[in-house]
C-alpha cells in the first residue's frame, strides 16, 4: 500500500478495545489524514497537543472514558473527603462544627450536584476544566478552617492540601495543563494560609510547604506522563483503524473489479454464472420461472470495420448502458456474456412478461439513433434479441438448457431479418 487514505469516522464503528487507552470511535465528523497520523508517529515525539482536526477528535473519542473517570472519582470524593473531620475533631476541635458545615452542607452536595450536572452541561474540552471548582474548593476549605483556628497544632493540618493535589492527579487523571493551573492555585493558597499564620509556625510551614511541592511535582510528571501516552496509543491505534479500512476498501474494489466487465462496466461472465445459479436454486424452491434474453449487437464487425474499434468500444458502453437503465426490477442482472453479446437473468419472469420486456430493450437501442452506415438491414446501431423462459421446478430443467434455448431464439432473431424479439419456451 503507498498511502493511506482520509478517513471520515462518522462512517465507521469501532469496538473499544481492551487496551485501556482511549479508542477511536464513530464521534468526530471531520476527516482525518493517514498521512498526518503517520507523520506524527514517524516523528518519534508525542507533544501534548495534536494538530486539527485530529485534537478534536482525540478530545471527542477521549470523551466518555473521561466523563467516567470523573463521575466515579467526584462520587469518591463527595464521600472521602468528610473522613477529614475526624482530623477536624482532633487538630482544630474550635473550628469542627464549621467544619461540618462547610464539608457535610456545603461541599458534598455541590460536588453531587457537579457530578449530576457535568455530562449535561460541559463539553469534554471543557469538562477538564471543571473539576477547579471543587479542587479549589475544597482547599479553600481547609485553609480557611486552618487559619480560623486557634490550635497551636492548626498549622500541621495545611500538608492535607498535598491529598488535594494527589486526588486531581492521580485519581481524576487531570489533562496536565487544567492540573498544573490547580496545583499553582493550591500552592498560591497554601502560601496565603501561611502568611496568615503566626510567625513562629515557620518551622512546621516549611517542611510542609515542600512536602506539597514534591507532591505535586510527582503527581503533575505523572499527568503529563499519562496523558502523552494516552495521545500516543490514541494514534497507534487510529494508524491500524486506518490500514485496516483501506484493506477492506482494497478488498472490497477487488471483489468488485472480479466481477465487472472492465469496458461496459455491467457484470462479468463470471458473476453471472454465479447469479443464475443462485437465482435458479431460490425459483426452484419458491416455484416460478427464469428468464433469459440474449442480446447480440447486429452488423457489429461491420461498425468496427467502418468506424474502428475505439468508436466500437464507445458504442458497447452505450448499449450497455441502454440495457442497464431499462432492467430495473430487483433481481434483475445484465451481464456481458462475451465480444457484442449480452445476457439478462430476469428472476420469477413469465416468458410474455420478459418478451415484453425485451421489445422494450430493443426499442430503447434503436431510439439511441447510433448511425451504422454500413449496417445492410438499418441505418442505427439495432440489437436482436432472443427471449427464453423454464420452471427450474420442472423435470430436466437446468440452467444449461435455459441458455441455450435463448441461444436458439437469438438465432431465429438474426435470421428473421435482425432488430427483432424472438421468444421460446423450451418446448417449442
Ligand atoms: P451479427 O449481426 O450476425 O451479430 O453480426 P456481427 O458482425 O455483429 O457478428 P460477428 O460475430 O461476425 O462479429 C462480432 C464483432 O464484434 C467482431 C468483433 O470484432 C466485435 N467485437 C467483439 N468484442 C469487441 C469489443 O470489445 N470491442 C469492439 N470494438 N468490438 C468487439
Ligand atoms: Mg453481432
Ligand atoms: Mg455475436
Amino acid at each position: 500500500m503507498t498511502a493511506l487514505s482520509a478517513y471520515n469516522f462518522q462512517s465507521t464503528e469501532f469496538t473499544p478495545s481492551g487496551f485501556g487507552v482511549t479508542v477511536p470511535g464513530p464521534v468526530a465528523d471531520e476527516p482525518i489524514e493517514a498521512a498526518e497520523v503517520e507523520r506524527l508517529l514517524n516523528k518519534g515525539k508525542s507533544s501534548l497537543r495534536l494538530p486539527e482536526p485530529l485534537e478534536n477528535a482525540f478530545i471527542a473519542d477521549a470523551g466518555p472514558q473521561r466523563l467516567r473517570t470523573m463521575v466515579i472519582s467526584g462520587v469518591l470524593v463527595a464521600f472521602v473527603f468528610n473522613w477529614l473531620l475526624v482530623s477536624d475533631w482532633l487538630l482544630i476541635p474550635d473550628q469542627f462544627d464549621q467544619a461540618l458545615r462547610l464539608r457535610l452542607f456545603l461541599f458534598t452536595p455541590a460536588v453531587i450536584v457537579g457530578v449530576f450536572l457535568l455530562p449535561r452541561w460541559s463539553s469534554p474540552a471543557t469538562r477538564e476544566w471543571f473539576v477547579l471548582i471543587p479542587g479549589v474548593g475544597a482547599a479553600a476549605i481547609n485553609a480557611w478552617l486552618i487559619v480560623s483556628s486557634n490550635d497551636p497544632f492548626a498549622s500541621t493540618y495545611l500538608v492535607s492540601l498535598a491529598t488535594i493535589a494527589m486526588y486531581t492527579n492521580s485519581v481524576v487523571r487531570m489533562r496536565f495543563v487544567p492540573a498544573a493551573v490547580l496545583d499553582a492555585l493550591i500552592m498560591s493558597i497554601f502560601i496565603a494560609a501561611a502568611v496568615h499564620l503566626p510567625a513562629e509556625q515557620a518551622r512546621v510551614l516549611i517542611p510542609g510547604g515542600l512536602l506539597l511541592a514534591c507532591t505535586i511535582t510527582f503527581t503533575l510528571y505523572g499527568c503529563y506522563c499519562q496523558e502523552r501516552d494516552d495521545r500516543l496509543n490514541w494514534l497507534l491505534h487510529l494508524r491500524e483503524r486506518l490500514l485496516l479500512k483501506d484493506l477492506e476498501d482494497a478488498n472490497q474494489e477487488l471483489h468488485d473489479a472480479s466481477r465487472s466487465d472492465i469496458l461496459t462496466e455491467v457484470a462479468n461472465r463470471r458473476h453471472f454464472d454465479e447469479h443464475l445459479a443462485e437465482v435458479w436454486e431460490r425459483v426452484k424452491r419458491d416455484g416460478g420461472e427464469v428468464a433469459l434474453m440474449m442480446i447480440d449487437v447486429d452488423h457489429f464487425k461491420a461498425y468496427n470495420d467502418r468506424y474502428g474499434h475505439p468508436v466500437g468500444d464507445a458504442c458497447l458502453k452505450a448499449v450497455a448502458t441502454a440495457l442497464k437503465r431499462r432492467l430495473r426490477e430487483p433481481g434483475d442482472l445484465i451481464a456481458r456474456y462475451g465480444g457484442e453479446e449480452f445476457i439478462a437473468v430476469l428472476a420469477g419472469t413469465s416468458l410474455q412478461t420478459a418478451r415484453g420486456a425485451a421489445e422494450r430493450i430493443r426499442r430503447g437501442i434503436e431510439g439511441l439513433n447510433l448511425l451504422h452506415a454500413t449496417s445492410s438491414t438499418h441505418a442505427v446501431v439495432t440489437v436482436s434479441i432472443g427471449v427464453a423462459t423454464l420452471t427450474p421446478a420442472d423435470e430436466g430443467a437446468t440452467t444449461t438448457r435455459l441458455i441455450s434455448a435463448a441461444d436458439e431464439a437469438l438465432y431465429q432473431a438474426k435470421q428473421g431479418g435482425r432488430n427483432r424479439v424472438v421468444a421460446l419456451g423450451w418446448d417449442e
